[in-house]
């Protein structure tokens, strides 16, 4: 816990300074772990400053127990801001529930569709894929071939261009199958100077199917880049959660806030490998802890 701050946190609860001159001490080495983790440099500085006068505000209680305290203060509002300690509902509220995989090429979406197909069947429900990923062929063989090893039907045409109807008819399919969740895995390839297409695209797609979920899948290494990245899907379709890939990687994801602050949506689940089985519920006090650790 705050191992990168561990000589910062050690300052703060045996310093002989002032309080106030450690609280300001430890307030730059949090800035400072923060912004390295890749936090939006405004929400770092809204952010400390709430630390800050909680710290002064509240004071310590008893030597013993200051450590606990302070723990819990750095952490509570750090947390705060993927979404408090409350655990994403993942449950679908209704019944059948249509989910829309967005995001850009290479996110993980494909590998994603899968997880949460799996994860669904686990939770008992009858799950269906549709493969509307129609500009790069192998995205429907790979999808089909994951829906073979978990055993979740995939629809899919291989031959046409024209995602949107992909979409609708891969829908109409799952509902006369009785499928209770359906995974929309949607396209990302539209290079760069070309994502206004690709926003077109998602929207055209978001009005033929209706979907109850819109889960916008992002690599944890974007970084920065999320921000603007989540703000223009947004525009295109309302994001309604985020799905995290590769946080078993090196990225340390604290771009993700950015794209919280600017979506409002939460994130719900985390990539934690390439394997299907590789996916997690996002837990904010976890988070908190790799961003700092
Ligand atoms: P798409 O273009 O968005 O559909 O991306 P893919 O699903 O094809 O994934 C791109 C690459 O990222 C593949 O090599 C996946 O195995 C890999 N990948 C996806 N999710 C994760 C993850 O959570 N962790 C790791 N390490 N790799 C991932």
């Amino acid at each position: 816990m705050l191992d990168s701050l561990k000589d910062s946190v050690r300052k703060f609860l045996t310093g002989s300074n002032v309080y106030e001159k450690s609280v300001e001490d430890f307030i730059k080495d949090l800035q400072k772990a923060l912004i390295s983790a890749d936090v939006q440099v405004k929400l770092v500085a809204q952010l400390t400053e709430r630390i800050r006068s909680r710290l002064r505000e509240e004071r310590p209680p008893s030597a013993i127990e200051r450590r606990e305290w302070f723990i819990k203060v750095v952490y509570d509002e750090l947390s705060a801001l993927f979404g408090g300690d409350v655990r994403p509902f993942v449950n679908p509220p209704k019944l059948p529930y249509v989910i829309m995989l967005v995001g850009v090429q290479g996110s993980g979406k494909t590998t994603s569709a899968g997880k949460l197909a799996l994860f669904y069947k686990r939770r008992g429900y009858k799950v269906f894929l549709v493969g509307a990923d129609t500009y790069r062929p192998a995205a429907l063989e790979q999808l089909t071939q994951i829906g073979r090893q978990i055993g979740v039907p995939v629809y899919g045409e291989p031959d046409s261009k024209d995602p949107v109807a992909v979409s609708s008819k891969g829908k109409e399919r799952a509902l006369r199958e009785r499928a209770e969740v359906v995974i929309i895995d949607t396209a990302g390839r539209h290079g760069y100077g070309e994502e206004q297409q690709l926003l077109e695209e998602m929207k055209s797609i978001s009005n033929a199917v209706s979907p109850d979920e819109v889960i916008l899948v992002m690599d944890a290494s974007i970084g920065q880049k999320a921000f603007d990245l989540a703000s223009k899907f947004n525009q295109a379709t309302k994001i309604g959660s985020i799905l995290l890939t590769k946080l078993d990687g090196t990225a340390k994801g604290g771009g993700a806030l950015s794209a919280i602050a600017a979506t409002g949506a939460i994130i719900k689940f985390v990539g934690t490998g390439e394997k299907v089985e590789d996916l997690e519920i996002f837990n904010s006090r976890r988070f908190v802890s790799r961003i700092l650790g």
